[in-house]
């Protein structure tokens, strides 16, 4: 059997008619910049989120960007992030002039460990930015609990983290500031890139609309530096389309990872780990191994195709030469970075595709 890691064709399917009439409706009506299609999405996603305030950017690096810059990050601060996630939660925090300060994750979640934050926090310490990575949900409420005693904000990287929960509660309203990522592969994705945020704070919310154009709040008149930065009609209408699918595909995602989850209990194989009160989104199903690259392939030649997220720690990719880390400093994240492998997992996926993948780990590991 032959199966790619990702196929997008089943989702598009599912919103098939719905995506083809936004795209002809935006088309049709000469409008493609800043328009109604954009508003309407707005309304739609901070609901879904369950936060007061939606804002519609370019992409989910300009949303971290953007994001911490309306809550006040600037020039010689510090931002607490991860030391395993993508490099665009870090870039984000150089973008605004700050300094990302590294802090190791729980081994099992992969996401930010609350016990360690304190030590890492200085007086110039002005935010902390978890990311729900894998779509799993970090712990918010410690987060949160330590960001209220020191006097921080907390914004969080939502980019994989579409519809999940922390103790009942939708991510998207669990921060300051939330960001997310329409790029085509995350769960709720655009035909092209996409970003945006959401908040609860309407002083943000206006500030992010006021950055994204220009710095302009009226034509020709520019208050502040910004960005170009606008999620247009035409992804503005995609991602409407497909937002009322976006549980019931969820839902197979969750169906997709108890089979997976199901068939490796017992495999040599490090499984995903869901602590009490996460409902992960499960944008990646990541395992790990010690021999990762032999395991990679090895299911490469049996046609399952696989990816590494992430092969490279930020702290050791050279466009962070100038911080100064070195191979060592960050042991939880560097085991992690060698040793995980994320498998298929999409929906659409049939059973006989997931036992697929099951029967090739099972085989290879
Ligand atoms: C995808 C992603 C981003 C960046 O989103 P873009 O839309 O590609 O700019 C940021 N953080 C994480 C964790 C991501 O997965």
């Amino acid at each position: 059997m032959k199966l790619p890691f990702l196929d997008l064709q089943p989702t598009y399917a599912a919103s098939r008619a719905a995506i083809d009439a936004a795209l002809a409706r935006v088309a049709g009506s000469g409008w493609f910049i800043l328009g109604r299609e954009l508003e309407s999405f707005e309304r739609q996603w901070a609901d879904y989120c369950g936060s007061a305030h939606a804002v519609g950017l370019g992409n989910g690096l300009d949303a971290l960007h953007l994001g911490l810059r309306a809550l006040g990050v600037g020039e010689g601060d510090e931002v607490i992030v991860p030391s395993n996630t993508y490099i665009a939660t870090w870039l984000a925090v150089s973008q605004c002039g700050a300094r990302p300060v590294p802090v190791e994750p729980d081994a099992r979640t992969y996401n930010l460990d609350p016990a360690r934050i304190e030590a890492a926090i200085t007086p110039r310490t002005k935010a902390i930015l978890p990311v729900h990575l894998y779509g799993q949900p970090a712990d918010m409420d410690a987060i949160n609990a330590i960001a209220q005693r020191r006097g921080l904000k907390v914004l969080d990287d939502c980019a994989q983290a579409h519809g999940a929960r922390w103790r009942g509660r939708r991510v998207g309203a669990l921060a300051d500031v939330s960001a997310w990522s329409f790029y085509p592969g995350k769960n709720l994705g655009a035909m092209g890139d996409g970003g945006g945020l959401t908040t609860d704070d309407a002083a943000v919310a206006d500030a992010v609309r006021v950055l994204r154009n220009y710095g302009s709040r009226i034509k020709y008149h520019n208050e502040v530096k910004g960005l170009n930065s606008r999620l247009d009609e035409m992804q503005a209408a995609v991602l409407a389309a497909k937002l009322p699918q976006l549980d019931a595909l969820t839902d197979q995602r969750r169906a997709i990872a108890a089979r997976l989850l199901d068939g490796l209990a017992g495999a040599p194989v490090g499984l995903p780990f869901v602590p009490e009160g996460a409902e992960p989104a499960w944008h990646l199903f990541v395992i790990r191994h010690e021999a990762r690259d032999r395991l990679q392939a090895a299911l490469g030649e049996r046609g399952i195709g696989t990816l590494i997220h992430y092969p490279v720690p930020p702290h050791l990719q050279p466009a962070y030469a100038e911080l100064g880390h070195a191979a060592g400093d960050f042991p939880v994240a560097e085991a992690i970075h060698r040793e995980v492998l994320s498998l298929p997992l999409w929906p659409g996926m049939t059973d006989a595709q997931t036992d697929a993948v099951v029967a090739a780990v099972r085989a290879c590991a």
